[in-house]
């Protein structure tokens, strides 16, 4: 049996540490290329040009031209080709086509979430998509960004609506991880979770439910407080690590079923992975107390718990079972469930999950 953890090799948070980016980043190269979303060139962009040119030290910041395509990390190939270190500051796509840059020209990546809103930005993978947004492919890296690095400020700034959805990715993993535990199913890497992996899941979970309603205040007021540093620690680095190193299951292969529901599409990845997580603890029938810890807590800090809030007006048993065979495809992670799921159980589960919020609702008359 193989036991693998994999991370980014340094982490680092904090308020104001953009500032102070030269002095993080300046051991991996001298000639740095940082690619930036467009919309923040003059203000991020700003921050960290001061930082490089304080110390006497060049930089070249790039606009980011929207989409992680194949023809987009050609162009920056291209670019940034007489550049030693890659730096990414931004959204998703921004950061995951930094990550396939530095990959094809294998040299250091440094990535700068913008916000806490998925654990993506420490894993070693980036979505490819192709010029007009369809998914193309996964391009799984053979390491993980060299440096992260999260100004706790800047992600209070961003909207809060982006760093709730964060929670509600960060809410999936330890319920995920357990159950690829349980089956003795296999992580992202193809391994089993190590204890480490496992703990960090587990950390995950309860730093949110601690720390997941006052930090979601504090952001709502674009402010720091030791709450939003826990939280933002736990949607970037604990979730990151929980998910590579722990393994996904139902939640996110239900999420991925959701791809069929267009109603759902202007949802935040997070806000259906909440949904998922709930329909998953329906599918392994878990205690009251614990689906009520979950589902109390999803209302608490505004993640959706019914389809409704997701978008689906009417209930469409046909597009549930389309949900349901995508969830439950070969390739995707179902498999990782300590027992056998097919598409009706899936269906079922939603219906049920869908048919809780409902309830809890009525009951808390909050909706
Ligand atoms: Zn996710």
């Amino acid at each position: 049996m193989t036991n693998v953890i994999i991370s980014t090799s340094r982490y680092i948070q904090g308020k104001g540490e953009l500032e102070k980016i030269y002095n993080h980043v300046s051991a991996l190269g001298d000639k740095v290329f940082i690619l930036v979303d467009a919309f923040l060139v003059e203000t991020l962009g700003g921050t960290i040009r001061k930082s490089f040119e304080e110390n006497g030290s060049p930089c070249t910041i790039e606009k980011f031209n929207g989409e992680c395509s194949k023809v987009e990390i050609n162009r920056l190939l291209e670019v940034a080709k007489d550049y030693d270190v890659i730096i990414g500051v931004g959204g998703g796509k921004t950061l995951d086509t930094s990550k396939a840059v530095a990959f094809y020209k294998k040299c250091p990546v440094v990535i700068v979430p913008t916000a806490a809103s998925t654990d993506a930005p420490c894993s070693a993978l980036s979505v490819v998509y192709t010029e007009d947004g369809v998914f193309e492919e996964y391009l799984f890296l053979p390491k993980n960004p060299d440096m992260v690095i999260v100004d706790s400020q800047v992600i209070a700034n961003a909207p809060v609506r982006l760093f709730i959805a964060g929670i509600g990715d960060a809410l999936a993993t330890y319920f995920e991880a357990r159950a690829t535990l349980n089956s003795n199913g296999n992580t992202i890497v193809g391994a089993k979770p190590t204890k480490a992996g496992i703990a960090l899941a587990k950390l995950c979970y309860e730093t949110i439910i601690e720390d997941g309603l006052k930090a979601t205040l504090a952001v709502e007021n674009h402010t720091v407080t030791k709450a939003v540093d826990n939280v933002i620690e736990a949607n970037t680095y604990l979730s990151g690590v929980g998910f590579e190193s722990g393994g996904l299951a139902a939640a996110h292969a239900i999420h991925n079923g959701m791809t069929a529901m267009p109603e759902t599409h202007h949802m935040y990845h997070g806000e259906k992975v909440a949904f998922g997580t709930i329909t998953q603890l329906v599918l392994e029938n878990i205690g009251s107390d614990e689906l009520n810890r979950v589902i109390e807590f999803c209302v608490s800090v505004g993640l959706p718990i019914t389809l409704g809030e997701l978008g689906v007006k009417e209930l469409n048993v046909k597009q549930l079972q389309q949900v349901a065979e995508i969830a439950c495809a070969e390739s995707d992670t179902m498999g990782n469930m300590p027992f056998d799921v097919k598409p009706d159980d899936v269906v079922a589960a939603m219906i049920a999950a869908d048919a809780l919020g409902r309830h809890y609702h009525k009951k808390c008359a909050c909706k």
